[in-house]
């Protein structure tokens, strides 16, 4: 979620890139899931988050019908698009915390998960550096890890280049929006809504996760992807 604050009152005041030094090891968490837990529909799932858990998650493949089906995940309307987000179920924890508070994905957990306490800031071009969330982990006296190790992306360039053109895309659409909602066009809020939701989360991408150089081409499908809807949204 996009939050237009001020950073010097929600964090330490830093920004980071990926080979920085950061504050934010707690060290495995000790049992703590804190941050899994009151977040209502806060947590944006973005299509790469939507691939890893209907590839990756429980040992299942699934459509993204069968996904929101789980009840794991749900949709709701963010600035007039139609987005994922993790589910809390009904209650205040996350649909995929285990019975001892566990993740139960742990190793496909959606982005924004990984990055906790960390979180993502964008400048005025759509570059994004990371920034220290102060007061939100439970944990005091957090370690210094590199922010890339911290996040355990396989593929960090990959990410940013995937990260950046999807929140330029989503700005862009959300423009839109603004446009078709002003213009009274009803029906163009709702075509736009949905050829967002079906190219980048219903689609079925391919399952091959590495090419032969270990390089992750879900990230070349969805940077493609993205390319070719910036150019279809001057249609919209
Ligand atoms: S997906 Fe895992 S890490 Fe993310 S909020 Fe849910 S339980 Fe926590
Ligand atoms: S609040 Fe901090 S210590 Fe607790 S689960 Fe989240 S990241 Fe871990």
């Amino acid at each position: 979620m996009i939050r237009e604050c001020s950073l010097e009152e929600i964090s330490d005041g830093r920004t980071y890139r990926e080979n920085d030094m950061v504050k934010a090891d707690t060290a495995g968490c000790g049992g703590c899931h804190k941050c899994c837990t009151g977040m209502g529909n806060s947590i944006i799932l973005d299509p790469y988050d939507i691939w890893l858990l209907k590839n990756f998650s429980e040992g299942m493949k699934l459509t993204f019908e069968q996904l929101l089906a789980t009840g794991n995940v749900e949709l709701n309307i963010v600035d007039g698009l139609i987005l994922p987000n993790l589910s809390m179920k009904g209650q205040d924890r996350c649909a995929y915390l285990d019975a001892d508070g566990r993740c139960r994905i742990h190793d496909v957990r959606p982005g924004i998960c990984r990055l906790f306490p960390l979180g993502r800031v964008y400048d005025d071009k759509g570059e994004f550096s990371y920034f220290l969330q102060t007061g939100e982990c439970a944990k005091k006296n957090l370690a210094k890890i590199k922010v890339k190790k911290w996040t355990c992306l396989r593929c960090p360039e990959k990410n940013r280049e995937f990260v950046t053109a999807w929140h330029a895309l989503i700005r862009i659409a959300g423009q839109k929006m603004v446009e078709h909602k002003q213009s009274g066009r009803g029906e163009k809020l709702q075509e736009l809504a949905m050829y967002i939701l079906n190219e980048f989360y219903v689609a079925d991408l391919p399952e091959a996760a590495y090419d032969d150089a270990g390089i992750v081409t879900i990230y070349e499908t969805l940077c493609n992807k993205i390319k070719n809807a910036r150019e279809s949204l001057a249609h919209f």
